[in-house]
């Protein structure tokens, strides 16, 4: 049952730096051996890969499952199938549920839920603060103990820099780094949308760029001033990129992912499909059928909001030169009556992890700004080596949890195939390239293309 040989395909392991035409044989759920020709042993199925990429379990380290208490929006089985259709074998989830991650009991909860409804391996993240209100610090050890593996109070940012001090000072001691959703709240106030010219064009208030880029330079000092490995979220300014290029080659401790959003999409769709592709999404995957979609549309709306041209092209670059080492979704589901209100009012998040390996690819790699393996990498032994998973490779005697996809297949996404249980995501009707063939998890075939 988990056993599988997968067999023809382009075997791709950035951890390993092996890229080849080759087989994978796995038993009992571990990889068992990588080579030419290898057979099958009597009982074990042999999958074709042929013309295939096949990559180590893809890692999303960036997931909102919305439960507890929040179920309405998506659970843990539906989050990890959608996970498990996206070409996701690992997923790290969120604090931010109802109550939050921010005590033991609920740690332990997730575990023992993720392990009877998931459908791929969950991670936990636990609050930096209580209740994620910024004002007093969570028990970080007794988090620790639990099994997080990562400290964060995503969807809100600690305000209080000595709070964040402290908390970065626990977290090194714990050896957990401290993931930060940057939003400085005095320069942020009630925006809705980047501050540029289509929010005035609009009537929407503006979340400026700075309000990032103001909390990115501040966690490069703590990180300077404690030591603590400090991975800056969902970055979408260009000043962002810039703090971390400059810090990174001084050899400070601090990281930074992307999400597909922010290097595709600019604040242009706000105003609809129409202005988005005679402005930012001109030459944009040279795609023959142009998706469209009303002015206002809350599916475009997310926190931190879509940016300008110039920041996409800035993300994009941080992304080719290694200055972003991680890809991730912020898969943030939300109900339709939710979302079906004014921009104002909608909450900020779309869901992503069905999207995200092709719009992925398109940008990076179908464009020659990455090798193949290189954006791997960014899906699989980067985030592993950040918070110190033991996933991400095809090594002999490695879990078996392996990604197969068809870097050049097409499809179109569409609303009644996603997974999961919300449907506020922008790419519905797009044309995308490159298609998940198979998720394996343990040796376990969790979804295959049908
Ligand atoms: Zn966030």
């Amino acid at each position: 049952m988990n056993s599988l040989l997968l067999t023809g395909g382009r075997v791709v392991d950035p951890a390993n730096k092996f890229d080849a035409i080759a087989d994978v044989l796995i038993l009992e759920g571990k990889i068992s051996a990588i080579g030419q020709k290898l057979s099958a042993p009597t009982g074990v199925k042999v999958f074709d890969a042929k013309g295939k990429i096949v990559a180590p379990g893809l890692i999303d380290l960036h997931v909102h499952l919305r439960e507890p208490g929040q179920t309405a929006k998506e659970n843990i089985a539906t989050g990890t199938a959608a996970a498990a259709r996206g070409g996701f074998t690992s997923i790290v989830c969120m604090p931010n549920t109802v109550p939050a991650i921010d005590n033991a009991g609920t740690v332990a909860l997730i575990h023992e839920r993720a392990a009877r409804e998931g459908v791929v391996n969950v991670f936990v993240t636990g609050a930096i603060t209580k209740n994620i209100a910024g004002e007093e610090m969570a028990p970080i050890g007794g988090l620790k103990k639990a099994g997080i593996v990562a400290i964060t109070d995503d969807g809100h940012c600690v305000q209080n820099n000595d709070l964040m001090r402290r908390a970065c000072e626990y977290a090194k001691m714990f050896d957990l780094p401290v993931m930060d959703h940057c939003q400085d709240y005095s320069l942020v106030t009630d925006g809705v949308m980047h501050e540029g010219y289509w929010n005035v064009v609009l009537g929407l208030r503006g979340w400026p760029a700075a309000g990032e880029e103001a909390i990115v330079a501040r966690n490069i000092l703590l990180a300077e001033l404690t030591g603590a490995k400090i991975h800056c979220q969902h970055l979408s300014a260009a000043g962002s990129v810039k703090l971390l290029r400059e810090a990174k080659k001084r050899g400070v401790s601090i990281s930074g992912e992307a999400c597909p959003h922010h290097f595709t999409l600019t604040d242009a769709a706000v105003a609809g499909s129409e202005k988005f592709w005679a402005a930012d999404g001109k030459q944009l995957f040279h795609l023959q059928t142009l998706p469209s979609w009303p002015a206002y549309d809350t599916n475009f709306k997310m926190n931190p909001p879509l940016r300008s041209a110039a920041d996409r092209a800035a993300i994009l670059d941080g992304l080719a030169d290694g200055t972003i080492e991680i890809l991730c979704s912020d898969h943030a589901p939300h109900c339709d009556y939710e979302k079906e209100v004014e921009f104002d009012y909608a909450p900020f998040g779309i869901t992503g992890l069905e999207t995200e390996l092709a719009l992925s690819l398109m940008q990076l790699v179908h464009t020659g700004r990455l090798p193949l393996a290189e954006m791997i990498a960014k899906f699989t032994v980067n985030p592993a080596k950040l918070l110190n998973l033991n996933k991400g490779t095809l090594s002999v005697g490695a879990d078996a949890d392996v990604t197969v996809f068809d870097e050049k297949a097409e499809w179109i996404f569409n609303r009644a195939d996603s997974a999961s249980k919300s449907k506020n995501n922008p790419f519905f009707g797009w044309p995308l390239k490159g298609k998940i063939a198979a998720t394996v998890v343990a040796g376990k075939v969790v979804f295959a293309a049908a």
